[in-house]
Parts: structure tokens; C-alpha cells; sequence
């Protein structure tokens, strides 16, 4: 069992993993990505994930068919060679390599980059206590919908959130809803019910939100995909984030405003509790 990478048909360490300076990825974020987490060998909504890559290559222009690629077969066998309980996949598709220059040329070879690692545990006083977030301006592109490399302003809002104290920074837009958070989907819960922002262009559209929807509709819990506002989060019974790194966490403070009684509230542990049973492996 050790961390493994995948390079264009090869399985390799991750220290051997090299890809060229002129490959589009590195040069203009020209790529995609998945983050598929993995319990022992079964991916959790395999499907879901190759489709939403799909659907964001689709957007890109960009076609594997013509290049014979089985991005399935490369994440089963990466999966089952790397050996990890609960394996966390990173799946990166660039339009390939060509020297410098904005325009792309027709014909290239995407480059295929994997990683497998031991899916990150959250540490068990933060699942705890919770965590705290703070709003900031969304200055990302408008298809945010396409799970695109060019984090740049994911990485400096969490960074920022980090300096300012906090866990997370969450996106607000320009007329104040509340979208998303650096690498997860936010929900609230008010009034007995979820609501979480509608699933347009603006936001990733998690497929670990999606299992939720499912989840509290399975519990009969009254479900609004709809507007958020900053007040509405911060004057929220419970608030939670989720990702399929960090499943469902618990947040207890939004900006300088407590949430509930400052611990993560009951809604979202019956809902995690729902989360979790019907993961693959449990009963
Ligand atoms: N939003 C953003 C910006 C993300 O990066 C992620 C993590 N991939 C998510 C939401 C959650 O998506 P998923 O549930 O598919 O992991």
C-alpha cells in the first residue's frame, strides 16, 4: 500500500509523475478535473462522477473518444493496485502539451494525470466542535459548473479564511446569495428543512449534494434549492458543508454570528447518520 500516480497509461510513484512544462494544464489551467473517493475497491457514484467529467469536456471542447481512453478502467485499476481502505482519486484531463500559445491546435493528445491516496480523515475534534466559515466576493469565472483546474481564487479565499482565523471562506455573489464554499457545497437548515443554493452555473454541482438531497428526501425533510442569503446563513438553526473529501461538516460560526448553540446541531447529525448507512460497505 502506497500513494500511487497515473500518467498516460503508465502507474507510477508520485515522485516519477512528470508532466511537460508546455503541457496545457500547467500553462493555462486548460483541464478538468474529478475527486472520486473510493471505499475498498467500490467508487462511491462512479458514474455521476465520469459524467459531470463528461459534461465539463463537453464544455471545454475537448473528446477522448478519438484517443481510446477508459478513464473507469484506469480509476478501477489504480483503485485495486494502490490497496487503501478508503482511497481518495484525483483524475486530471489537460487538452495536451503544445508550446505556448492562448489558441489551441486541433489534434492534440490529452494528457491523463491520477493520483490515489488514502482518502484524508477529518480530525475528530473539528468533526466535533464544527467549524467556522467567513463570506467573501466571488470573483470567479461565471461556469463555475465545470470542474475546472483555474482554482486561483479558491486557493486564495481559503487562504485568506485561514490568515482571518477561520476554517472556510464561502462565495457570495455580487447581489449577496450565497453560492459555495473553496471545495464544497454549503446547506442550512431553517425551519426543520434544508435549503441549499440553486444548482445553476455559478456552482459545482456536488455529487455529494446531490446524495444528500437524496438522503433528507428519504427522511422526509422539507427540501429548498433556492436563494441563501448571507443573513439567511448567519441566522441559520444549523449550517454544514460537504464535499466527498469531508462528507458532511458541521459549521458553528459564520462570520462573527454563532449558529444554533454553537455546536453542530441535530439535524445534521441524523443526516450524517443517513449519509453514512448508505455508503457502500454498510449495512
Ligand atoms: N464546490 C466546489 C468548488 C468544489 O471544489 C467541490 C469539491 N469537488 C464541491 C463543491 C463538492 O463537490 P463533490 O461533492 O462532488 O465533491
Amino acid at each position: 500500500m502506497s500513494e500511487l500516480a497515473y500518467v498516460n497509461g503508465t502507474f507510477c510513484d508520485p515522485a516519477d509523475a512528470t508532466v511537460s512544462i508546455n503541457d496545457r494544464g500547467f500553462q493555462y489551467a486548460d483541464s478538468v478535473y474529478e475527486v472520486i473517493v473510493a471505499i475498498g475497491s467500490e467508487p462511491f457514484r462512479m458514474t455521476e462522477h465520469l459524467e459531470r467529467m463528461r459534461r465539463g469536456l463537453e464544455a471545454i471542447g475537448l473528446d477522448l473518444e478519438p484517443h481510446g481512453i477508459d478513464l473507469e478502467r484506469i480509476i478501477r485499476e489504480g483503485i485495486e493496485r494502490a490497496g487503501f481502505d478508503r482511497t481518495m482519486v484525483y483524475l486530471q484531463v489537460t487538452r495536451g502539451v503544445q508550446p505556448r500559445a492562448h489558441v489551441y491546435q486541433d489534434g492534440l493528445v490529452p494528457t491523463i494525470v491520477a493520483t490515489f491516496r488514502p482518502k484524508p480523515v477529518v480530525d475528530a475534534g473539528v468533526r466535533a466542535r464544527g467549524v467556522s466559515i467567513m463570506t467573501i466576493d466571488d470573483t470567479r469565472r461565471t461556469e463555475c459548473k465545470i470542474k475546472a483546474t483555474s482554482l486561483l481564487p479558491n486557493v486564495l479565499a481559503v487562504s485568506q479564511a485561514r490568515r482571518d482565523g477561520y476554517h472556510d471562506a464561502v462565495f457570495v455573489s455580487p447581489s449577496g446569495e450565497v453560492r459555495e464554499a473553496s471545495s464544497s457545497n454549503v446547506f442550512a437548515v431553517r425551519g426543520g428543512g434544508l435549503v441549499t443554493p440553486v444548482r445553476d452555473a455559478s456552482i459545482l454541482h456536488g455529487i455529494t449534494r446531490q446524495y444528500i438531497l437524496e438522503c433528507a428526501e428519504r427522511m422526509d425533510l422539507p427540501l429548498i434549492e433556492g436563494t441563501l442569503t448571507v443573513p439567511d446563513l448567519e441566522s441559520a438553526d444549523e449550517v454544514f458543508l460537504s464535499s466527498s473529501v469531508i462528507d458532511i461538516l458541521a459549521v458553528t460560526k459564520v462570520n462573527d454570528k454563532t449558529i444554533g448553540t454553537g455546536k453542530p446541531g441535530p439535524l445534521t447529525a441524523r443526516l450524517y447518520k443517513t449519509f453514512l448507512k448508505g455508503l457502500p460497505g454498510s449495512a
